[in-house]
């Protein structure tokens, strides 16, 4: 009874992890799809995330809707 419960709540969470993970994220330079998205905490405790495109190499952060600079983002992680 477990085992059949478990799988049937397994497969439609997965599958809408997935699509959900792809949309949306798209390199702002060349705007492929090929993207590593990484979120990842600052020292100052806020919450960012990091796009590399696999394509260009054109490297983006983020904090939420907001685009940062990478001397922004460097600064900060280094302030204690
Ligand atoms: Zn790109």
């Amino acid at each position: 009874m477990a085992r059949s419960s478990q799988a049937a709540a397994a497969t439609p969470l997965g599958s809408l992890t997935q699509r959900g993970s792809r949309a949306g994220i798209r390199c702002r330079m060349c705007d492929s799809e090929r993207v590593t998205r990484i979120s990842m905490e600052l020292t100052d405790g806020s919450q960012v995330d990091f796009t590399h495109c696999l394509e260009c190499e054109h490297r983006t952060w983020q904090q939420g809707d907001e685009l940062l600079s990478v001397e922004h983002v460097l600064s900060r992680a280094r302030k204690r």
